[in-house]
């Protein structure tokens, strides 16, 4: 079963047209990613989604349930983490989650159990007590996928949660990311900016000016989009063999690049001109490569 299903979805902000008829389906259970540079349209999509921002055409269905008609099922079956933060900065960490259980009738006994369950996933006892504001910027980011846990959803929507935070912080809630998609049988679908980040996902679109421009696993990307390079430290005489082998390479600056279908292809070629060859490196195609040969734009230099 699908649990999202999105169809032709439009959303404009004035002239700005944010999201242009995307469509895609999220598997039940699968880690699911949205990766693009700032203002693709992530945002857009997961407010749409959260049944927060209305959209202008298209249709959205969630554990079946239609988006407009059934938004307070679809409220029910999602948790949430937005982009900018909307815990109440006054109130503990404790106090925010007793706000949101009371949305769902879950309190005094009842939430505290649920509170200690969650501290076994998240870990944040330590300042359960503090208010958010003292809190540091990785502390905020867990207490607010706490409260997205809170009343257990099927869905689990996270809109670059790990964005603006240090390297630290970063790798923590990334582990506490992995760990959920681990422990839980939740189907997760997280937005990023960050290419390595969908390495771990079973399912990457790329998002581009509010345009899906591919999607598939990341590997299978990789494997269409960007090729492995044999960098080579030449020796004298190098090229003129390339050229008699009716190799296709680049000179940059003292090293030589060729493009391979694969890593055999670079070890075969090494063989066969072994004795011009000073040194050489096979490097793997990245992410960043597969998004830039799909885009022509870079993910970290954005659109907008
Ligand atoms: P992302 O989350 O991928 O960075 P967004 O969905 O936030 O992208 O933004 C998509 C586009 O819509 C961008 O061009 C952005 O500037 C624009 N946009 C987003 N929110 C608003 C808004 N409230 N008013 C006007 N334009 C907006
Ligand atoms: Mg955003």
């Amino acid at each position: 079963m699908k649990s999202i299903e999105v169809n032709n979805l439009v959303k404009s902000y004035g002239d700005v047209r944010a999201v242009r008829g995307i469509s895609f389906a999220v598997e039940e259970g699968a880690f699911f990613a949205l990766l693009g540079p700032n203002g693709a349209g992530k945002s857009t999509t997961v407010e749409i989604l959260a049944t927060l921002l209305a959209k202008d055409e298209g249709t959205v269905s969630i554990m079946g349930e239609t988006l407009d008609r059934d938004d307070a099922k679809i409220r029910r079956h999602l948790g949430v983490v937005f982009q900018y933060g909307t815990l109440d900065n006054d109130l503990t960490v404790r106090e925010n989650l007793a706000a949101r259980g009371a949305f769902y009738g879950l309190s005094g006994q009842a939430l505290q159990t649920r509170i200690a369950e969650l501290d076994k996933l998240i870990d944040f006892t330590s300042y359960l007590d503090r208010r958010i504001r003292t809190l540091s910027g990785g502390q905020r980011r867990k207490a607010e996928i706490a409260r997205a846990l809170l009343h257990q959803p099927r869905v689990l929507m996270l809109d670059e949660p790990t964005t603006g935070l240090d390297p630290k912080s970063r790798k923590d809630i990334w582990a506490l990311v992995l760990s959920i998609k681990k422990d839980t049988a939740m189907t997760i679908l997280l937005t990023t900016h960050y290419m390595e980040e969908v390495l771990d996902a079973d399912h990457v679109v790329i998002l581009h000016e509010g345009v899906i421009r591919a999607e598939d696993s990341a590997e299978n990307l990789r494997l269409a989009y960007a090729r492995d390079t044999l960098k080579i430290m030449p020796k004298q005489g190098l090229l003129k063999k390339l050229d008699q082998d009716g190799v296709a390479y680049e000179r940059i600056n003292a090293t030589v690049h060729v493009p391979l279908k694969n890593p055999f292809e670079g070890v075969d070629l090494v063989g066969r001109h072994r004795e011009a060859i000073e040194s050489f490196e096979i490097v793997k195609a990245s992410m960043d490569d597969v998004f830039l040969n799909i885009t022509g734009a870079s993910l970290e230099e954005g659109t907008s």
